[in-house]
This record gives C-alpha cells, sequence and structure tokens, in this order.
C-alpha cells in the first residue's frame, strides 16, 4: 500500500540549478574584468584531503573560476601556514581562502583559521562567522558549505521547515552545529543530540526533518525514523570498497517520506555551496 509518495533527494539536480545561477553571475563578473578566485591549502599528503581539492579545483574550471592550490608537507611550521595565508589575504586577486581539514595531527585549526581574513572566509569556519551565525539579526558573510547546501536541497524538494521538529544528530562545527543553526533561522524547532544523548532513538523518532551526521555507516535504522519523515543523511562512511551513508538506506526508505541518497545526496551540493560562497565574495569585491 501506497502510505505516501516517496522522494529520492538527489543532489545533481539541486547542484546545476545552483551552477546555472553561478554561470550567468560569473559571466556578469567578467564583464567587470573581475574573474573569481580560490587559494586552497592542503597540509601532507592524506589522499582523501587531496581528492576533495581536486575535485574543488575541478568544479572552479567548469565554473570558469580560478583556483591555486599550494601543498605544504606534513611538518610546515604553523608560522609557514599562517603566513601563506597572509600573503593570500594581501592578494586583491584572491577572493576566497580554504584550508583543507582535518589538517594533519598537532595543529592548532582553530588558531590557524582565524588568520583568514574574514571577507575570505568561503568555507565559514572562522569563529567570527560562527558566531555571527549564532546570533538573533546578525548575518556571518559566509555559512559553512554542507549545512548551506543541505538547506537548498530542502528548498528544492519543497520541504517545509517552519514549526518543524528537526533533529541534527552530530555536533561538529563544520555539519551539527551550523546545520542546527540554519534550521533554528528557518523556524524549526531543533534539537541537537550527540554520543551522550539518552535514548537516542526516541529523540530521533520526534523528527519531522532528521538530519544524519555522525560518521557511522547506516547508523539510523527505520526504528528511529517517524512515519512520513524527511531524512537528510550527510555521512560518508568507507565499507568494503563503496561510500555508505549515515543511514539504513534500504530499511529507511519504506517508512521516510524523503530520503538523501549516499552517493549523489549532499555530496554533490557542499562544493556548489563553496563556489556559491567564492562568486558572492568576488561579488562583494564590486558592490
Ligand atoms: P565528527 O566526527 O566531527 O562528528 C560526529 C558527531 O556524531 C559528533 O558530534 C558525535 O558526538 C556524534 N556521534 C558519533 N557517534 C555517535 C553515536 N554513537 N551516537 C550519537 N552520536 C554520535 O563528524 P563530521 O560532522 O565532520 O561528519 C559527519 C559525517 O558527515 C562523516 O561521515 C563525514 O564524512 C560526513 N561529511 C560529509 C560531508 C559532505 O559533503 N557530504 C561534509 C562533511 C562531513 P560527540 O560530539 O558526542 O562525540
Amino acid at each position: 500500500m501506497d502510505r505516501h509518495a516517496f522522494v529520492l533527494m538527489e543532489g545533481k539536480p539541486v547542484r546545476a540549478k545552483i551552477y546555472d545561477d553561478l554561470k550567468s553571475r560569473v559571466t556578469e563578473l567578467a564583464r567587470e574584468g573581475i574573474t573569481p578566485k580560490l587559494a586552497t591549502m592542503v597540509v601532507g599528503d592524506d589522499p582523501a584531503s587531496l581528492a576533495y581539492v581536486r575535485g574543488k579545483g575541478k568544479s572552479a574550471a567548469r565554473l570558469g573560476i580560478d583556483s591555486d592550490q599550494v601543498n605544504l608537507a606534513e611538518g610546515t611550521s604553523q608560522e609557514e601556514i599562517i603566513s601563506r595565508i597572509d600573503t593570500w589575504n594581501a592578494d586583491s586577486g584572491i577572493h576566497g581562502i580554504l584550508v583543507q581539514l582535518p589538517l594533519p595531527h598537532g595543529y592548532d585549526e582553530p588558531a590557524i583559521l582565524e588568520n583568514i581574513s574574514l571577507t575570505k572566509d568561503v568555507d565559514g569556519f572562522h569563529k567570527a562567522n560562527m558566531g555571527a551565525l549564532a546570533m538573533k539579526g546578525m548575518e556571518p558573510l559566509f555559512a559553512p558549505c554542507t549545512p548551506r547546501g543541505i538547506m537548498e536541497m530542502l528548498r528544492f524538494y519543497n520541504i517545509n521547515i517552519q514549526g518543524k521538529e528537526a533533529v541534527v544528530l552530530g555536533r561538529s562545527n563544520i555539519v551539527g552545529i551550523p546545520m542546527a543553526l540554519l534550521l533554528m533561522h528557518a523556524n524549526a524547532t531543533v534539537t541537537i543530540a550527540h554520543s551522550r544523548t539518552a535514548d537516542l532513538p526516541a529523540v530521533c523518532r520526534r523528527a519531522d526533518i532528521l538530519v544524519a551526521a555522525v560518521g557511522r555507516a547506516e547508523f539510523v535504522r527505520a526504528d528511529m525514523v517517524k512515519e512520513g519523515a524527511v531524512v537528510v543523511d550527510v555521512g560518508i562512511n568507507r565499507r568494503e570498497g563503496r561510500l555508505v551513508g549515515d543511514v539504513a538506506f534500504e530499511e529507511v526508505k519504506h517508512k521516510a517520506a524523503a530520503v538523501s541518497p549516499v552517493p549523489g545526496g549532499v555530496g554533490p551540493l557542499t562544493v556548489a555551496m563553496l563556489m556559491s560562497n567564492l562568486v558572492e565574495a568576488a561579488e562583494r569585491t564590486v558592490a
């Protein structure tokens, strides 16, 4: 029996719409003699970080955005990293600066990130941008890309947020916390759940909108999902050579009204929103 129509919230059509808009804005900037440019830094040789940065460079090129990548050996001093950031901060041809996280063990990530100029903080991880995101009546210059991408996804699939119970599973600076803040600003009633949450399944079952960002393969089972809920799967876990999300998709899809798949759901939107933040940074230099 078909209780409700099921929606597979794929990321690609959302990304295509975002890229269409960005392409025309990049063309508009070109008329002003501006090519948006992203500077990225990778420290160490973690294959996943290198692959992510390559992907970002490719997406930029597709949109007519310039990018510059610096690879620094693990062990490079924090001072040297900060000095690179300072050089980029002072370069008016660079509109966005990205330090690929996580940095290898031993670096003070927040101390490094706070050297990025607020106007070039396209990842949105600077404490002043995060702080502004947390405050009522304040607008950060940039919000973190993955949660922003999820908001775009919910909008694209006409998911009503206002007045809904939203549960965000995970409280990282990159996903969980900014996700909860964006949902709150969109007038959801938000709960943040984490590894110390008591009776997690019961908390999750309250959710009209459940965002899973735990980093554990198929952690969210059908008995944690309310009938007809919207489930966003942020997780990227590798199992037996393939990517698996934080949601047990095959069982949850029979209960939820909408689920984002892994791969092919949230993933494509993170880079798209990075490009969106970058184009916005370049536009601000004209305005
Ligand atoms: P973190 O490891 O920083 O945070 C994980 C969160 O999950 C923590 O808050 C932790 O709680 C919570 N958690 C872990 N285990 C449990 C448990 N058993 N029960 C309840 N809560 C638990 O991860 P990230 O936020 O950086 O990433 C989450 C996932 O999203 C990962 O799979 C990552 O690869 C993926 N990701 C995907 C992106 C995309 O573009 N699609 C972008 C960024 C991340 P506590 O705080 O108590 O430790």
